[in-house]
């Protein structure tokens, strides 16, 4: 079982994945955790380079980078716990290059789409939980935590809008794989919310 965990940063994907993460454990699970960019050694280099390269990349080139991530990252560790029957939890997969790339604006959401499920051999989520948060919410969470410079929690609120709407239509696209929770809410019933969920993906 493959789960994705999307959203805006500061959404509290990585609260919510500690505690899906411990719920699965508890219940007798397998629980690979894992993230893009970085969830692989070649990744952990690519993700220095997207992340904390101080200046610009090429849209197109940082595509690609992603891409390269995620090709890597898919083949050498997603796939291999999957067919072990591990639950791999995952934060960001490749709707985060549609948001994210996609708001720049130079390349279209097709294009992005495209060219991550090359790079991924056509593999997709059983699961993605998008949290959704309005960025200027999000913007006071990042600035109250004590965090190293990421280079694009740097970007304007504007971009952020962008990249939550972008997620927003991906969601209301694929009602089946993504389940939309308001990121707002407190941990602990958005944990809950997700925890019905997955409940039932896993009876399934
Ligand atoms: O969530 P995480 O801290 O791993 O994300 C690192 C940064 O990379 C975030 O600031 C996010 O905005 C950015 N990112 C991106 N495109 C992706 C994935 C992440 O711009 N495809
Ligand atoms: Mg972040």
């Amino acid at each position: 079982v493959w789960i994705t965990l999307e959203g805006g940063d500061g959404s509290g994907k990585t609260t919510q994945s500690n505690l899906l993460a411990s719920w699965l454990t508890d219940a007798g699970r397998t629980v690979v955790r894992t993230r893009e960019p970085g969830g692989s050694e070649v990744g952990q280099l690519i993700r220095d380079i997207v992340l904390h390269h101080r200046g610009d990349i090429a849209p197109r080139a940082e595509a690609l980078l992603y891409a390269a991530d995620r090709a890597h990252h898919v083949a050498t560790v997603v796939r291999p716990a999957l067919e072990r029957g591990e639950v791999v939890l995952q934060d960001r997969y490749l709707d985060s290059s549609v948001a994210y790339q996609g708001a720049g604006r130079v390349l279209d959401a097709t294009e992005i789409r495209d060219l991550s499920l090359w790079a991924a051999e056509g593999a997709l989520p059983d699961l993605t939980i998008l949290l959704d948060l309005d960025p200027g919410a999000a913007r006071v969470r990042l600035d109250s935590a004590d965090k190293p410079f990421d280079r694009l929690e740097a970007e304007q609120v504007d971009f952020h809008a962008r990249v939550r709407d972008a997620y927003l239509t991906l969601a209301a696209a694929e009602p089946e794989r993504f389940l939309v929770v308001d990121a707002a809410a407190s941990a602990a019933d958005i944990a809950g919310l997700i925890r019905a969920r997955v409940e039932s993906l896993l009876a399934s």
